[in-house]
């Protein structure tokens, strides 16, 4: 999920190598590791913690030849075992690896049946061993493909071969770039890697392969068919590369979204794997600030739905002095970067006071994995942008599949709701792509929004965390001054600010409060608000009522708000830009708010 390099080419290269760690760093990572063939020798350095620490030891060797790993955990704690590159038993091979390997638990049992010694806890060294299972010594390319051929997940491998001298790379669902300079090649996560040394780039997609060596390169593809690939000269800046292409790190990051649902998913959040007894509970309360506030309520709707247990959503700063005896809770902490301060204090007051506690971040080894009793994690990746956007979605996303799992336990949720569930949770990805592939009409009611200085967003049920998340992101970002309401509440003190001057953003997705939403919309343009609706593709029925349609396409009622956020997010983002407020980073603003 982070960033992995391979070189091929000068003597002394270490400094190159060095470098390129360097400029991956603005993905974000806790471990990073370079292995390198100098004098026919294999030499591995890594450590947690910084790219610098490890500029210490690679001063001093002399190579032509490496691969290098940045890592964001996903799998094992970021610990120096744990950092990448890994070696095979026999120390011919060295492999870095991007992504998350699913079916590594089975792969490592049987490989250690045959033998094997493993040396982390993470996936990835699964693919290592797997290779050297393969490798007689002669095709390291055809040993990498039907290793590959047994995993399943998502990966962008390096594989570094001490006795030939050369680097495969191979990509499936993570990004690979090979860049092409005067007598060195250069593989990397993405072009900012190389872009100081060559602007001759040679994109990789999915399911294709590549070896490199000081002799030159050759693509192929999954069954072993050479390829002939284009070679692109790009005109970016290093800044524009690192934001691959896109304005801001915002867009980009909603722009992951798809993926980071999907890893998400393919983490299979399982609930039976824990030493809780799910059945033992009177009450569930959920717990965030901002964002993951938002992700707390609406698991509230979904975990009193599916699960039938009388569940709370509670700010942290609020419960953090609780002092209520906790014995009959479940508590779910949901934070980022598990080290938001508020939340690691209510953890522990929770805790103290009884409770059983489960963490859900998207930060492997993070503060919060030590405060509670389980940890549940999201696998979003590195998210740059102040203002959260693809970690709220894969929040959720985790949500659904953990009421889906700790429902299974409870034995609450009948067979066919969840095949309708699975069934939902398969198309979201694609369509989510869909709501950012055709984000025109996004863009057009952003152009109204932004001419406001106050709105109001309003949605029932799920959609009213989604509201409250809509308003969130348009005042981070934009400045607009955004207030979300759960619709039926208007009438009890908002109506009187509606006017012309303040647009309402209507969430009326399908579901059964629609009728109900219909009659608040109806409401709000008796007092001649203008209204910007969000509305399902199949049910147009409240489209006339409103000055602006965003119409996006309809899933399970439980899973549409993960689309529908996306428009959101997507909107307050165009807001900002059309506001030219500095999108990355609001004023006052931090990403990772750990003070009280
Ligand atoms: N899943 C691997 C790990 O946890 C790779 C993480 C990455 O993409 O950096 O080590």
């Amino acid at each position: 999920m982070c960033g992995i390099i391979g070189y091929v080419g000068r003597n002394n290269c270490m400094p190159i190598i060095f470098d390129m760690l360097k400029r991956l760093e603005y993905r974000g990572y806790d471990s990073a590791g370079i292995s390198v063939i100098s004098d026919s020798n294999l030499y591995l350095m890594k450590d947690k913690g910084t790219v610098d620490a490890l500029r210490s030891v690679v001063e001093f060797v002399d190579c032509s030849i490496g691969i290098g790993h940045t890592r964001w955990a996903t799998c094992g704690a970021p610990l120096k075992h744990n950092a990448h590159p890994f070696l095979d038993c026999k120390k011919e091979l060295a492999l870095a690896h991007n992504g998350i390997i699913e079916n590594y638990r089975e792969l490592k049992d049987g490989l250690m049946r045959e033998g094997h010694v493993f040396s982390s806890e993470t996936d990835s060294e699964v693919i290592v061993h797997l290779i050297e299972k393969y490798y007689t010594g002669s095709n390291l390319i055809e040993a990498v493909r039907t290793a590959l051929g047994q995993v399943r997940g998502s990966y962008a491998i390096v594989v570094l071969d001490r006795r030939n001298k050369k680097i495969v790379g191979a990509r499936h669902e993570s990004p690979l770039v090979l860049g092409i300079g005067k007598n060195e090649i250069f593989l990397s996560s993405d072009i900012p890697g190389f872009l100081r040394h060559t602007n001759k780039v040679v994109y990789l997609n999915d399911n294709e392969m590549v070896e490199i060596s000081h002799g030159g390169y050759s693509v192929y593809d999954f069954s072993g068919h050479t390829l002939q690939k284009e070679v692109k000269e790009i005109q970016w800046t290093i800044e524009d590369a690192e934001k691959g292409g896109f304005e801001h790190y915002m867009l980009k990051e909603i722009y992951e979204i798809p993926r980071a649902v999907q890893d998400t998913l393919r983490s299979r959040v399982d609930a039976s794997i824990l030493e809780i007894d799910f059945n033992d509970f009177e009450r569930i309360l959920l717990i965030g600030c901002g964002t993951s506030y938002h992700a707390a309520l609406y698991g509230k709707y979904l975990f009193e739905n599916l699960l039938k247990v009388p569940t709370h959503a509670e700010i942290s700063s609020e419960v953090r002095n609780s002092t209520l005896a906790m014995s009959d809770t479940l508590a779910f902490f949901i934070t980022q970067s598990g080290e938001t301060a508020d939340t690691l204090a209510a953890a522990r007051n929770l805790r103290r006071l009884g409770a059983t506690t489960c963490a859900i971040t998207n930060v492997v080894g993070s503060s919060i994995t030590r405060e509670t009793d389980a940890v549940f994690y999201t696998h979003a990746g590195p998210e740059i942008s102040v203002a959260a956007t693809k970690t709220f979605v894969s929040q959720i996303t985790a949500l659904y599949m953990l009421a889906a799992s700790v429902g299974e336990v409870r034995g609450e949720i009948s067979a066919s709701v969840k095949t309708d569930l699975r069934n939902a949770l398969r198309v979201l990805p694609s369509e989510l792509q869909k709501v950012l592939d055709n984000a025109e009409p996004v863009k057009n009611v952003s152009r109204e929004l932004a001419k406001y200085e106050n709105a109001f967003y309003i949605g029932r049920g799920y959609n009213y965390p989604i509201a409250l998340e809509g308003a969130l992101k348009l005042k981070e970002i934009s400045y607009i001054h955004a207030e979300g309401y759960p619709a039926g509440e208007l009438k009890h003190g908002p109506l009187a600010l509606l006017c012309e001057k303040v647009p309402v953003v209507a969430i009326a997705t399908y579901d059964e409060l629609y009728p109900k939403m219909i009659g608040n919309i109806a409401e709000v343009k008796a007092r001649n608000s203008p209204v910007i609706l969000f509305s399902t593709e199949n049910h147009p029925e409240a489209n006339e009522l409103a000055d602006f349609v965003v119409e996006i396409p309809e899933n399970h009622q439980i899973i549409t708000p993960a689309i529908t956020v996306t428009a959101l997010q997507l909107m307050a983002y165009y807001v900002a830009k059309e506001r030219n407020c500095p999108i990355d980073k609001p004023r006052n603003l931090a990403k990772s708010v750990t003070v009280e």
